[in-house]
Formats: C-alpha cells, sequence, structure tokens
C-alpha cells in the first residue's frame, strides 16, 4: 500500500539537531511521522522546498502584543499575524498590558480572548506584583505560562518590584525558572536628575548606563544563589554582564535581543532619533560585538525581538516623554538570517538560539527541534533572496519598523504550524490555527 501523509515537504535541506542533511519530512495529525518517507508515498499536500532550508518552526519568546483595548497599535490577532508573515511559529507575550496578567482571572481572560485569534502558538507570561506573590506558585503552573515575569527596572505598565527583600520573596514562590528585567530601578532614579527634558535621544543610554544593567544582574544573581531559583536574564545589554554570567550558568540563562545584536550607538540613535528608544538601550559597539562573542560562546541560549509597539505620536516626543520600545516580532527572522548571510553565525546556532534554546529554557514541550514525534512546526527560508524591509509589509498597526529600508540577503517564504501553512510568500493562509503551548511543570 502507498503510504500517505498529511503533509509531505520534499527536496529541502532540513536543519536537524545533529547538522544540515537533505531530507524529506512526512506529517500527520500535526506530528512529524517520518524524515524519510518512501519516495512514493503521497500527501494531501505537498511542498517542493528545492532550493529552500526548513528550519524547525522558529520562536520569539519575548513579544508585547499589547491587547485588545491598544488595537489601533497592536493585539494578540495583528501581532501574531505579522510573527507568521515573519517566519515565526510560535511566540510568548509579556504580561505587562492594561490589565496586568498577574491573576487567575486576568489570565483565563487573555487566554479565552487568544482562543480564536491567535495565527501562531502562544506561550504566556504571568507578571509578579506586590499583592500576588503567595499565588505566584500556583500561577506559573496554569495550562499555557511559559514562565513568571518580574520588572526589576521600570519599564512599560504597573509591575515594579525593585527592592531585594521583596525580590527574595518572589523567588520562594514557586520553582520553574523566572524571567528578569534586571536594571536597578534605584540608579534609575537616582541619576534621572543628571538629563533634562529635550536632550539627545542617545541621552538614554547615559541615563540607564552599563551599571544599571550590570548592578541589576549582580543583585539578581547573588538572590538566586541564595534561594536555588532559576533565572532566565532577559535583553542582556553589556559586555560586563557577559563576562560575570559565566560564573552562574548554573542557575542562569541568558537572552540577547536581535537589536543588540544589530545596532550601535551613536549611530542608531543619530538615524533614528525616538525609534531608537528601548529600554535597555541601544548601546555603544563595545556591547555589541560583546554579544556577538556570546552566541559564538555559548553564553547566549535564546534571541528574542522585545517587539514593543507603541504609535507613532507615542514615540515622536522629546527624550524621555518618547515611549521606549520598538517593533520587532516580523522582522527578527529576516535579520538573522542576513545575519547569518553575513557569516556572523550559522543556520544550526539561528535554530539553537531561535527554537531549541527557548524550548530548553522555558521547558516547551513537543516543539525544539525537528525529530519524529515532535510538532511539525517550520520556516522555510530561501537564504538566496535579496529583500528591502518596507513598512507596507508591516503588519501591527502601529505600520513602523526601525529597520525600515534595512536590504536583507535570507527571506521567510513560508511558516508550518502543526503541519498546516500558515503563511506562503508574504501571504497568510487560511484561519488563525494558534494554540496555547504547553510547558513542563
Ligand atoms: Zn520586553
Amino acid at each position: 500500500m502507498t503510504p500517505f501523509y498529511d503533509l509531505i515537504i520534499r527536496n529541502g535541506i532540513v536543519v536537524l539537531p545533529w547538522g544540515l542533511e537533505r531530507a524529506d519530512i512526512g506529517v500527520n495529525l500535526g506530528l512529524i511521522a517520518t524524515l524519510a518517507p518512501d519516495g512514493a508515498a503521497e500527501a494531501a499536500e505537498v511542498i517542493d522546498a528545492r532550493g529552500l532550508h526548513v528550519l524547525p518552526g522558529l520562536i520569539d519568546a519575548h513579544t508585547h502584543l499589547r491587547d485588545a483595548a491598544q488595537a489601533d497599535v497592536e493585539s494578540i490577532p495583528s501581532g501574531t499575524r505579522a510573527a507568521v508573515l515573519g517566519g515565526l511559529a510560535a511566540v510568548f507575550d509579556m504580561p505587562n498590558g492594561n490589565p496586568s496578567i498577574t491573576t487567575a482571572g486576568r489570565l483565563q481572560a487573555k487566554k479565552d480572548y487568544a482562543a480564536t485569534r491567535a495565527w501562531c502558538d502562544l506561550g504566556l507570561y504571568v507578571g509578579a506584583a506586590r499583592g500576588n506573590i503567595g499565588d505566584l506558585a500556583a500561577l506559573e503552573l496554569e495550562d499555557g505560562v511559559c514562565a513568571v515575569k518580574v520588572f526589576a527596572g521600570s519599564s512599560t505598565g504597573d509591575l515594579l518590584i525593585e527592592d531585594n527583600e521583596t525580590l527574595e520573596a518572589v523567588m520562594r514562590h514557586g520553582r520553574r525558572r523566572i524571567a528578569y528585567h534586571s536594571e536597578d530601578e534605584y540608579r534609575l532614579r537616582a541619576r534621572r536628575h543628571l538629563f533634562h527634558e529635550g536632550m539627545p535621544y542617545a541621552t538614554h543610554a547615559e541615563w540607564r548606563d552599563v551599571e544599571a544593567a550590570f548592578l541589576g544582574t549582580r543583585r539578581l544573581m547573588a538572590l538566586a544563589r541564595k534561594t536555588g531559583r532559576p533565572a532566565h536574564i532577559l535583553h542582556v545589554s553589556t559586555a560586563e554582564e557577559l563576562d560575570y554570567l559565566h560564573d552562574y550558568r548554573d542557575i542562569a540563562t541568558v537572552e540577547v535581543l536581535l537589536n543588540h545584536l544589530t545596532q550601535w550607538a551613536p549611530d542608531a540613535y543619530d538615524r533614528l532619533g525616538p525609534y531608537a528608544v528601548m529600554n535597555p538601550p541601544i548601546r555603544d559597539k563595545r556591547h555589541m560585538e560583546a554579544a556577538w562573542a556570546a552566541v559564538r560562546d555559548g553564553m547566549v541560549d535564546v534571541v528574542g525581538s522585545d517587539h514593543a509597539p507603541h504609535s507613532r505620536a507615542a514615540k515622536e516626543k522629546p527624550w524621555p516623554l518618547c515611549a521606549a520600545g520598538l517593533t520587532g516580532v516580523q522582522t527578527i527572522v529576516p535579520l538573522m538570517l542576513d545575519h547569518v548571510s553575513a557569516g556572523r553565525l550559522s543556520l544550526m546556532r539561528l535554530a539553537d538560539l531561535m527554537c531549541a534554546g527557548p524550548a530548553r529554557v522555558y521547558g516547551v514541550r513537543g516543539k525544539g527541534r525537528i525529530a519524529r514525534g515532535y510538532d511539525a512546526d517550520f520556516t522555510l527560508v530561501d537564504m538566496g533572496a535579496r529583500r528591502r524591509i518596507e513598512e507596507s509589509w508591516i503588519a501591527s498597526p502601529c505600520g513602523w519598523s526601525p529597520f525600515a529600508g534595512v536590504e536583507v540577503t535570507g527571506w521567510p517564504v513560508a511558516t508550518i504550524i502543526r503541519g498546516q501553512s500558515v503563511m506562503r510568500d508574504d501571504e497568510v493562509l487560511g484561519d488563525p490555527v494558534g494554540r496555547l503551548l504547553s510547558f513542563a511543570g
């Protein structure tokens, strides 16, 4: 009998955990059924991936998709649509919306809202707040929750926990890895008076300086060691932290942002003004080079976008009134592919940083690699494609990208989630199929 599959991807170069191989992939019921389907096998859908690389479905573990109340800027429907157009099979969404996700009721409401509206799979962070510490151990085990997020330095929203006593209390409630925004809030406040409204946008990196980030990370590592609670330091932005953290790899994992691998001061501020303002800030080249060294030596576990959209009106204000945060969920894959094309990392390392890494750090079940029995999530890329990133391509309603006009080599041409083609050649297909991810508790 001729074997029959729901989907066969033929003739691609497949990025497997053990190397690049020319292989065909057979998919049944949303799972990878075989890496060697019979040449005569038939399928409901056949994709000819000749000339393309087949990556495991890429994950952006750091996005702020805002919420229905800010749908003119971004929402789960628009942000996940942007994600699949950009070649992502899953995103993790941060909890600092309005309302912030700090209770079981708010989490459930967000899940109900997302249930039929997400174009890609979703993990949801819950926020630690002064009022919910006793609930965190239960909240982190709820379906679809990727981690507790702690804002130890101020950012958008109302979730700030800056003092050691409260941080330690958070660490003592629950056991899964906690994700931290680690800038030191006291130093940020103490130095704020040194700068005044209307100073150049590059002032952002002077105010939120290296020591603010480094001090925040040193304090968190001392508390993580003391309590034994695993930590994931989001958006590590300084050479100093990357050097320091190598002594904490037993308890700490590391995220670096696409922006910190791609943009530097003063160039970004000169060219983009408020559209270069984010937290932690874009810094000088010494830190960008340290981030690349950390990609090469394995210090970096995850690369994310920290997609944080704001309206143009909110961005185009004098410093420091301009909203901090940049869009990026749709552009992270093309820009990382461009870095691959430039020889800065391999496709295997990219799959490690944007699929296997997030799966390992957060404990995603059934994703993280192309292997038999895993979810049939794929990002098909054309490494020969030369494209310019245009704002007309951006699906987020805010409509802007700090990378508009950038030419890249390498482009995502298809996104497949659990065997279903959801994007092909810049077009979104069918209806939203996104589900909540499952995490090992
Ligand atoms: Zn963020």
